[in-house]
């Protein structure tokens, strides 16, 4: 079966390139959900806490239960507690799902301030409040998301805006409900690149520690490092004369005599289908044919190969984001750390 490599040294890299602009470990929150962005989830938290971060960012219950012994904090984006835990917090996304939050529940809440997918609406901050408060939940912190921070428009600026202005509304409102210390958040990978002075209580980072962030060239931050890789294995290998034609369909047909051989992964294991005969390894190896279920043909005799070290490169091949390239890799694929 077709393997990930996780480089344990990139990873560190990544945090320590991210501490800089957090200005302390403390403030990392690393995104984990969707299998750690296809990485392996108990793999990604027993680094991320061989590295010292304690925070970390989930989905759902189920995967907030698997990594709880590996952090202090953990947040669940969307689920309803299942489990008692004292180190997880729930989002509120909308002001009627408080009702379903049990009594003493942690929860965080957040706020549309423009990207008008999930939180609740600005003017409805008090009421929120009030009903959090009735309701016996223990608010503790406060947070928006941005819709454009990887992208050079004056969204990220206005998006600010608002959330200073909820985070003020906030204090005051804490104030009058009782709700102590409370903490605030917004950032996600981009939008801590671009704070030149970084003053919140913490930043939600997937993408970054990931080492496959795609900014424009003026948002542009150096040093980051990929940290996933992908491997396949020999099947076997045949010559192919001119004119004869290869896998479903025989939509690649050989020019001239070559070796060709089939690896051991494919669309079942996660990788796109619209990549066939349109592919070409970061050792240059062309890919050959329709990508099937499970195998994939290139003009190549290795035992194994590289299929990708960079998922934004992929990435660019289909017209998609790195994200989408990450998370389709199959839970199942075995992960190895390296160094
Ligand atoms: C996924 C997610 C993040 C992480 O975003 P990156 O771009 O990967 O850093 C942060 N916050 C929220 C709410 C998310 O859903």
């Amino acid at each position: 079966m077709a393997y990930i490599t996780l480089n344990k040294n990139n990873f560190f890299n990544n945090l320590d390139i991210i501490s800089r602009f957090t200005k302390t470990k403390d403030k990392i929150a690393l995104v984990l959900k969707d299998n750690a962005y296809g990485h392996g989830l108990i793999e990604m938290a027993t680094l991320a806490q061989e590295y010292g971060v304690q925070k970390a960012v989930v989905q759902n219950d189920a995967e907030a239960k698997k990594i709880e012994q590996f952090f202090e904090y953990i947040l669940v984006l969307a689920d309803i507690p299942t489990i008692k835990s004292e180190k997880i917090r729930y989002t509120i996304n909308d002001k009627n799902s408080i009702q379903k939050f049990p009594n003493g529940t942690k929860v965080e809440l957040k706020v549309d301030t423009g990207m008008h997918r999930n939180g609740i609406a600005m003017h409805e901050l008090q009421e929120v409040f009030e009903a959090i408060k009735e309701h016996g939940l223990i608010l503790e912190a406060v947070f928006t998301h941005h819709k454009s921070a990887d992208e050079l428009t004056s969204e990220w600026f206005w998006q600010n805006d608002n959330f200073a202005k909820i985070k003020e509304k906030s204090l005051e409102l804490a104030k009058k409900f009782g709700f102590e210390n409370l903490r605030f958040h917004s950032a996600n990978s981009a939008s801590l690149m671009r704070h030149l002075n970084f003053d919140e209580d913490m930043a939600r980072i997937g993408i970054a520690a990931y080492g496959c962030m795609n900014l424009p060239s003026a948002l542009h931050v150096d040093g980051f490092k990929p940290v996933l890789s992908l491997y396949a294995q020999k099947i076997s290998s045949r010559k192919i004369q001119s004119g004869e034609r290869i896998g479903y369909g025989g939509t690649y047909e050989a020019l001239q005599e070559i070796v060709v051989s089939n690896y051991n992964f494919g669309y079942g294991d996660g990788f796109f289908r619209v990549c066939s005969n349109n592919y070409t390894t970061p050792h240059q190896k062309v890919l050959v044919g329709r990508i099937s279920m499970d195998n994939s043909s290139f003009i190549c005799d290795d035992d194994e190969i590289l299929i990708f070290n960079d998922a934004s490169l992929v990435a660019k091949v289909i017209q998609t984001v790195s994200y989408e390239v990450l998370t389709s890799l199959k839970e199942i694929i075995v992960k190895k750390i390296v160094y």
